[in-house]
């Protein structure tokens, strides 16, 4: 189906996108390193500063680690057949079939984290493979970009040849914008399905080997392991084994039910998500910070704020549209809707239309303050994330505006705010 409604600012937004998110992600490791976070030299000239430290195209790349980091890809591909799991029937597509799904994300993880541990721990602590992930850190980087590249430019080509489905705002027929957005709907290579794949292992298991390697960085080089960097640590950690427990939800995300899965993706799942998501522990690995008893406590009382409202109201909605019967649900009130879906006036959904998203961002400031305020750096994520969540709430709105039509004016009636009660 071809339409014309561009996303993102089009193909000039999509450029914009593909060149810029790489280049802060390079930008963010050249501007915050054991020189300063940022250097005084970066403050005076910036172009000067990165000038100075470009290692060059050899000290950026290396076709090695290149290998190492498909190794990563395809073992872990691998692993999602090997290891014991459910299967699981995706939502009902435009051609009303259903894909079938292998979820095992959670035992994979284990697998690893179990493996690497032991390795580390047999060594006699001995860290070598967390100093080498440290030293080849802007390597790994590189390879996950251009991994992330060539399989946007693969499921873009292949979904000329295949019969699999096209994403409705993919196929616009401007090849730049349809391969940053994404062609196809569900690309796959026999029983592997890349987006599903792609979008809670590579880029989501490697976050918190990430985190670790900054972890034993600091334990190397000041001798301890701050209190900030345990809750960095464990609150990403916990982040990423929520989601892994919940890993059937992602079945029904927009990630998977309507997104084409382009480079946007594959960049966002692979790159970026592991390597700027981590900033904060690699930050505390240069800086050691401490918080003491008091400023713990304050982050951690941010910190279940946010999960309180982040995991009530996402369990709250996965419940009442998968088994609405449930004492925790059933009394809660709700809109019939022409589509036939039911839509929550009610508990969380009462307090704003993704008062899930502001939940999210209140946990993204307990992950950004324990880095101290000697830096605005550090605090990147919390802003990025507003930019993210406040995009994302608009195109939901516009999804859900398409579908539901008048019964969505009557919901925004009775649930006026986006995000933040009484501010958006
Ligand atoms: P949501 O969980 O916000 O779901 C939105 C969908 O829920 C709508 O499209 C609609 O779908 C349905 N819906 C809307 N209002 C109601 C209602 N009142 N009652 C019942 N159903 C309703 O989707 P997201 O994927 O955007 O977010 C999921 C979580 O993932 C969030 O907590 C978010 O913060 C997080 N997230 C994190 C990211 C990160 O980088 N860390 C990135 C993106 C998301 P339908 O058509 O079925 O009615």
């Amino acid at each position: 189906m071809i339409e014309t409604e561009y996303q993102f600012g089009g193909p000039l937004g999509a450029a914009g996108v593909t060149f810029g998110t790489p280049a802060i992600a390079y930008l963010l490791y050249f501007v915050c390193n054991e020189n300063g976070c940022p250097s005084s030299s970066f403050l005076e000239d910036p172009l000067a500063a990165l000038a100075a430290q470009w290692p060059g195209i050899d000290g950026v790349f290396s076709s090695k680690i290149f290998g190492y980091y498909c190794a990563w890809y395809f073992g872990l591909a691998a692993l999602q057949f090997i290891l014991p799991g459910r299967t699981q029937e995706g939502v009902e597509l435009k051609d009303k079939t259903r894909l079938k799904y292998k979820l095992n994300v959670l035992e994979t993880s284990l697998t690893i984290f179990g493996y690497l541990g032991f390795m580390t721990v047999k060594e006699g602590l001995s860290w070598s493979f967390w100093v080498w992930m440290w030293s080849n850190y802007l390597y790994l980087l590189s390879s996950a970009l251009v991994f992330a590249t060539l399989l946007a430019t693969y499921v873009y080509a292949a979904s000329f040849f295949t019969r699999e489905l096209l994403s409705d705002h993919g196929a616009t027929g401007n090849p730049l914008y349809d391969w940053f957005i994404g062609r196809p709907l569900n690309p796959r290579i026999g029983m592997l399905d890349l987006k599903q794949f792609s979008e809670l292992r590579p880029g989501m298991i490697l976050w918190p080997i990430l985190n670790f390697t900054f972890l034993a960085h600091q334990y190397t080089t000041a001798g301890r392991v701050t209190d900030s960097m345990l809750l960095v640590n464990a609150f990403q950690a916990w982040y990423v084994i929520d989601s892994f427990i919940n890993e059937p939800a992602v079945l029904t995300t927009m990630d998977i039910t309507t997104d084409g899965f382009g480079f946007m993706l594959a960049f966002g799942d692979l790159a970026w998500l592991p390597f700027v998501y981590s900033l904060q522990a690699r930050y505390l690995a240069m800086y050691p910070t401490d918080l003491g008893v008091r400023g713990v406590l304050g982050v951690l009382a941010v910190q279940a704020t946010g999960y309180y409202i982040f995991r009530g109201s996402n369990g709250e909605k996965n419940k009442f549209r998968t088994n609405p019967e449930d004492p925790k649900v059933a009394h809660l009130k709700f809109i019939e809707t022409k589509s036939g879906s039911r839509l929550l006036v009610s508990g969380w959904w009462a307090v704003a239309r993704h008062v899930n998203y502001l939940g999210d961002w209140i946990m993204a400031w307990a992950w950004c303050l324990p880095t101290g305020f000697k830096t605005p750096v550090t605090y990147f994520y919390v802003v990025y994330f507003a930019v993210l969540l406040v995009h994302r709430d608009r195109r939901d709105e516009a999804k859900c505006r398409a579908k539901y039509g008048k019964d969505w004016d009557r919901y925004t009636k009775v649930v006026p705010w986006r995000i933040v009660p009484g501010i958006y």
